[in-house]
């Protein structure tokens, strides 16, 4: 059972054509852990809000929803008559080398990952906000491809003692497994978040265009804005397919508040480029960062990328590795470089504006500006 708007229109599509032939078409879950009407408030409706969506998800769970699921097939049937199943390349898919990025595909693969993050479940908690350490799962490749089963890893958070006082780390890893089944659900239930706003009053606020607009955009995309974390993200992304869960927030906040750009332009350029691509959670997060989705953040909560930095890569060690340009500077410059005075620059030999771009926006400025667009959602325009 797939959940995005254009999966379920193919397969009602698929459905009516079987029907007509007489044949029956059954659906399973399996991507998600509860969903449909499996976690609803009291009065019967979907949660827009996650501390009560949680609360509810783990009251309904019952053992027998981490069993391997009945949509876990054997084979596929056999194509009647001389027809075959068609090749990737005949389906439009280019081959990728995913191994020269160190990543092993299939359920090896999987298997490889998880053994190795049960190893550190327990420091999940402090670990997972900081890039330069190895604290996540890096599972969502496999989640997204099938590789993994979702209701296995709910079993094994568990058994990590999840639901248990004093086991924080398995408890957290367990919480973000239960806001991918919350975006599933959100996704399901609220369609129109494909295109739009969670909260239709953020559907006024007013981006910038125009070619200043896309030249700043293509910086962000290209990791040129001179925001060192921002930039390494970005980079990160570009160079590997993956990004951290803490720089996704931080460069999608980047792009929206301190750009001003449309968070669909960001929501877009991730789709492209992430390989654990997923449009419930990349959907919710774009619309997280940029205030306008369920759970959100207040739109005058915005994140400054320079004490992002200091707190989540305090060394500078996450930024040197996707900026080498920058490892000479001196590390209470790293997540500032302009800071420094000429000087200071040519000691080490990176100039603004030579070695390093110039910050693309006063944050401060930005900041205020950002304020300014988002004041329409507090007095939507009457129509
Ligand atoms: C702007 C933005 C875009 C994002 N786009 C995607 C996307 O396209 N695909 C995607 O799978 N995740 C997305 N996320 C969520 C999160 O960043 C990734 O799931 C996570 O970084 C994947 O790394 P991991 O497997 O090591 O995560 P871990 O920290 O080990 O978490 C385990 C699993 O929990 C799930 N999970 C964790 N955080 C979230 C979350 N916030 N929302 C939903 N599920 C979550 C994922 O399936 C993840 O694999 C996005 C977040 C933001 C802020």
């Amino acid at each position: 059972r797939d959940y995005e708007p254009q999966a379920k229109r193919r397969d009602a599509a698929v459905s009516a054509a079987l029907h007509a032939g007489g044949i029956a078409f059954e659906s399973f879950k399996d991507q998600a852990v509860l969903d449909g009407d499996e976690v609803l408030t009291q009065s019967g409706r979907p949660f827009t809000v996650f501390s009560p969506y949680k609360k509810a998800w783990l009251k309904r769970l019952t053992e027998d929803d981490w069993q391997p699921g009945e949509g876990e097939i054997g084979t596929l049937a056999t194509p009647p008559g001389a027809q075959r199943v068609p090749a990737l390349a005949e389906l439009g898919f280019a081959a990728t080398d995913l191994r020269a990025l160190g990543f092993v595909p299939g359920m090896s693969g999987a298997r490889q990952l998880l053994d190795d993050f049960l190893g550190r479940i327990s420091r999940y908690r402090q670990q997972r906000d900081f890039p330069a350490l190895k604290g996540v799962s890096y599972l969502s490749i496999h989640l997204r491809f099938g590789t993994v089963s979702i209701r296995e890893l709910v079993s094994r958070a568990i058994a990590a003692g999840a639901l248990r006082a004093g086991n924080e780390g398995a408890a957290t890893w367990l919480s973000e497994l239960v806001w991918r089944d919350f975006y599933f659900m959100i996704l399901d239930r609220f369609p129109y978040v494909a295109e739009r706003a969670f909260k239709p009053a953020y559907d006024a606020v007013a981006w910038e265009q125009g070619a200043p607009a896309d030249e700043a955009f293509a910086a962000w995309c290209e990791g040129r804005t001179g925001y060192p974390l921002v930039d390494a993200a970005m980079r990160q992304l570009n160079g590997t397919g993956y990004m951290h869960n803490r720089l996704r927030m931080v460069s999608a906040s980047f792009l929206s508040k301190d750009l001003g750009i449309d968070w669909r332009r960001g929501e877009a350029y991730f789709a492209a480029r992430l390989n654990d691509f997923d449009l419930a959670a990349n959907n919710g997060g774009w619309q997280w960062a940029a205030s306008s989705g369920c759970d959100a953040q207040p739109y005058f909560r915005i994140f400054n990328p320079v004490l992002q930095s200091e707190r989540f890569d305090p060394a500078g060690k996450f930024i040197r590795r996707y900026l080498p340009e920058l490892s000479a500077v001196p590390d209470r410059f790293i997540h500032a470089p302009w800071r420094m005075s000429p000087a200071e620059q040519e000691a080490c030999g990176v100039r603004i504006g030579r070695e390093t771009p110039a910050p693309l926006v006063d944050h401060q400025q930005a900041r205020q500006l950002t304020l300014e667009r988002y004041a329409v959602v507090k007095s939507p325009a009457v129509p």
